[in-house]
């Protein structure tokens, strides 16, 4: 067994077997150098290209841990946009394929708030959203934090290049201190080192240069 195949890791049956399913066999090489970390809980930056497999490296730890038969939110993934909340919604489903009853929900500004009212009331595991509006429904009430476990900055460059700062900065105050921050991006201006160093404790950095 390669160190690089999904089976090396400590995965519930049901994930590995719907990797293999999905025709996932070998770990992209920043899920071979961040999953080991985000698996045992801590916390990890990892900077990678496009394409690089990110997605799942932060959905496998998160899919690990939660608890579905508890219905609260357990993670929060931000993105910078509705796009890519949309694919990161859809990759986490992919994965999640076999776990019974997971709910997904995107929570994305320019988007009628009445649905996405209607769907925090009715609940769920995980959300996947843009800055602005988390934050409008957590001001409001009607998203509560209390039991996330898993907070997850994706494509943090592109978020603060999209001046979400302020966004991040107070969803923050909303989340459990005792989580595990994970913190994707392609580039690592300095920036993201100040917002790490707010927000995370003691990461673990990874950095890929090629996607294969
Ligand atoms: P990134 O977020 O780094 O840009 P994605 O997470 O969107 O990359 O992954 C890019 C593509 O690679 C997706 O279509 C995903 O389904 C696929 N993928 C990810 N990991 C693997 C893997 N280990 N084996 C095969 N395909 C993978
Ligand atoms: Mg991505």
């Amino acid at each position: 067994m390669s160190t690089t195949d999904f089976s090396s890791l400590p995965l519930k049956p049901g994930l590995l077997e719907n990797l293999s399913s999905l025709g996932y066999e070998q770990m992209t090489p920043i899920q071979a150098q961040s999953l080991p970390d985000v698996l045992a809980g801590k916390d990890v930056i990892a900077q990678g290209k496009t394409g690089s497999g990110k997605t799942a490296a932060f959905a496998l730890g998160l899919l690990q841990r939660l608890n579905v038969k508890r219905f609260r939110v357990q993670t929060l993934v931000l993105c910078p946009t509705r796009e890519l909340a949309d694919q990161v919604a859809k990759e986490i489903r992919k994965i999640a394929r076999q776990i019974h009853n997971i709910k997904v929900l995107t929570l994305c500004g320019g988007l009628p708030m009445g649905p996405q009212i209607g769907s925090l009331e009715h609940g769920a595991h995980i959300i996947v959203g843009t800055p602005g509006r988390v934050e409008d429904h957590l001001l409001k009430g009607r998203l509560i934090l209390d039991e996330l476990n898993t907070f997850v900055l994706d494509e943090a460059d592109r978020m603060l290049e999209m001046g979400f700062q302020s966004a991040i900065d107070a969803i923050i105050d909303y989340a459990p201190k005792d989580r595990q921050t994970l913190l994707f991006s392609a580039t690592f201006p300095t920036q993201i080192k100040s917002i790490a160093d707010r927000i995370m404790v003691n990461p673990t950095m990874v950095k890929v240069e090629s996607t294969h």
